[in-house]
């Protein structure tokens, strides 16, 4: 698996012209830091240099990660920070009520971690599915009644897995996207 690829462009617009103005010394990814110190210490370091776009201001870094190294196992659960729980359960309202959801209307949440912002709206009765790759938050989310696809988002997945299932039409008549 090749680990990360190098950019020269905006991940965001395409255009070539960035200014990398912050290089910072390599370091191991986040997810990946061991209390072991020869593990520590051996661990593969990722280059860091942030760009900035000078067309679209997007301020990015220059090394895109392998999503599945990123991704695939994932320690941290929504479900555990206490102001995100909060903020989900006022943004799920707050949806609800301008977009009029009503029951067993289809809320789709990409990245849907642990399941937590997904259950406020279970509890309203809606319909929802969670998407996420890391298969160790979506067996949480499963243990929790949120019914999730343990895969990366895209379309052909997305109706391949889904779609085609006959769930998704005679049932709901709209479908929201959280991303
Ligand atoms: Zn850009």
């Amino acid at each position: 698996m090749k680990m990360y690829t190098a950019t020269n462009f905006c991940r965001l617009c395409l255009n070539k012209k960035i200014k990398v103005g912050l290089k910072l010394k390599n370091i191991p990814l986040g997810e990946k830091y061991s209390k072991v110190k020869s593990i520590a210490k051996n661990s593969f370091r990722f280059p860091l240099n942030l760009g900035w776009c000078e067309k679209c201001r997007n301020l990015q870094t220059m090394e895109i990660i392998s999503p599945r190294l990123l991704w695939s196992d994932f320690t941290y659960l929504s479900s555990q920070t206490k102001a995100i729980v909060d903020h989900f359960k006022i943004l799920s309202g707050n949806i609800i009520k301008k977009f009029k959801v009503k029951k067993n209307h289809l809320i789709i949440d990409i990245g849907s971690n642990d399941g937590t912002f997904l259950g406020f709206f279970k509890d309203k009765k809606c319909r929802v599915l969670g998407v996420d790759p890391a298969k160790n938050v979506v067996r949480i989310a499963k243990n929790n009644g949120i019914n999730t696809i343990p895969e990366f988002f895209n379309l052909k997945m997305f109706f391949k897995s889904y779609v085609n299932k006959k769930t998704y039409s005679s049932k709901s008549n709209a479908i929201y996207l959280c991303i």
